[in-house]
């Protein structure tokens, strides 16, 4: 796999790049490092990923340049989800990069009332670029006859394994016969058994194929967060670290300034504490390391160079001063923890900003980690709500001046091209 590719290496329209940049996409992710090239050749493809892999911005982003170029302007995509949430989360995507380019979609999916069909049909009639459908009620607006799939030119299956196990065979092969024969069709789905393989066979042609293994963390971790502002921080790890419940612990910081930083702090607040960082010379590096593996230090701090370096037995605590930005580090730096089926307990710091992030690796480990409330006199704590806007919190937000991820919205929306 190429591990190197930007942004900048798929040659997108700039209203795109400056919507990447705006939603705070540094870097593709790998399956989106492996999916867009695959997909801006028209490829048809198979690929196999969770969500949390960033696996909608995946198809979403060619999908999106393609339509800004296109010289005639109909229903150019068709994405079939398994779940109202997820047409929704798909959609809200869209408007995100949608914002800057003028592209126009709908979520289709059924479960509300006579008002929403109205709605949902009113806004099919005025012409979308993408429809995102569940499909059971994306067949009862075929069978209405408002939607006309015979321009599509790309059909998204997503999470293509639950909608065969929510019993959609049937009618997927049916929303098929309404499409061309001559278009793009991209599956994604989580897992790939043999009834994926089969619908595969019967419906994409010499696809490419991509398969993103996810690693998991051990189950011995106990994992548990904050929802804190950063003045807490520092307060809240001499509290947890403070009855020395935890023998031996690793601190991981973003930066190296933060591991400098809290480095000088925690020593002045009496702990045994070193940290590892690139402006040391190696052999000072080994020797800490060598303390740290003998007990005779007991917290090490560093960034994520030490999350993949680091093979102790019996770290009983790592705490995340931040967020990591890569997802998978985080699954590197708690797995310091709870090695060869011990135990152990891995506890994550959230400001405001760091929300958002969070969320992804939640998403990727395919569950919600415990919130646990700040300690008696710490004072108030931002509310754990990713996606939001975080001005409803008690205090002023640390502000990026960035346009918030997942705006929520409810029902269908449409906008004029
Ligand atoms: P998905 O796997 O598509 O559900 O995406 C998970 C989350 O990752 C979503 O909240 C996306 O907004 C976010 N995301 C996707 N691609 C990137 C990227 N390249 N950089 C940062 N965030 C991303």
């Amino acid at each position: 796999m190429n591990t190197t590719l930007t942004f900048s290496d798929f040659n997108f329209d700039a209203r795109l790049n400056d919507g990447l940049a705006s939603m705070g996409y540094d870097k593709p992710t790998p399956i989106q490092q492996e999916a867009i090239p695959a997909i801006l050749q028209k490829r048809d493809l198979i690929a196999c990923a969770q969500t949390g892999t960033g696996k909608t911005a995946a198809y979403l982003l060619p999908i999106l340049n393609n339509i800004i170029h296109a010289e005639k302007r109909h229903l150019n995509t068709l994405v079939v989800a398994p779940t109202r949430e997820l047409a929704q989360q798909i959609d809200q995507q869209v408007e995100g990069f949608g914002y800057f380019l003028g592209v126009s979609s709908i979520a289709v999916y059924g479960g509300n009332d006579g008002a929403v069909w109205e709605q949902q049909k009113r806004a099919l009639e005025a012409g979308v670029d993408i429809i995102i459908a569940t499909p059971g009620r994306l067949i009862a607006q075929l069978a209405s006859g408002v939607i006309k799939l015979d321009q599509v030119e790309h059909l998204v299956l997503d999470e293509a394994d639950r909608m065969l196990d929510m019993g959609f065979y049937e009618d997927i092969i049916r929303i098929i016969k309404y499409l061309p024969e001559k278009r793009q069709t991209l599956l994604f789905s989580a897992t790939m058994p043999p009834k994926i393989r089969a619908l595969a066979n019967r419906i994409l042609i010499n696809p490419a194929e991509i398969n993103i293994a996810i690693s998991k963390p051990a189950e011995g971790i106990l994992q548990q967060a904050y929802s804190l502002y950063d003045e807490q921080k520092e307060r809240l790890i001499q509290h947890i670290l403070k009855d020395d419940k935890f023998p031996s612990a690793i601190i991981f910081a973003s930066t190296k300034e933060n591991v400098k930083k809290l480095d000088r702090t925690l020593r002045k607040m009496g702990l045994d504490v070193k940290a590892i960082h690139s402006d040391l010379e190696q052999a000072d590096r080994e020797s800490i390391l060598r303390e740290f593996k003998n007990k005779q230090l007991s917290i090490v701090i560093g960034t994520d160079v030490l999350s993949r370096g680091i093979d102790v037995e019996g770290i009983s605590l790592v705490i995340n001063f931040d967020v990591p930005p890569d997802p998978e580090d985080y699954i590197h730096r708690i797995g310091r923890t709870a090695r060869a089926a011990t135990t152990g307990t891995a506890i994550t710091f959230i400001n405001l900003h760091d929300q958002h992030k969070f969320q992804r690796i939640e998403q990727l480990i395919g569950r919600e980690v415990e919130k646990v409330p700040l300690p008696l006199g710490f004072g108030d704590a931002p509310v754990y709500s990713p996606g939001t806007r975080k001005e409803t919190s008690a205090r002023k937000p640390f502000h990026k001046g960035k346009r918030p991820h997942g705006k929520s919205h409810h029902g269908p929306h449409h906008r004029g091209r």
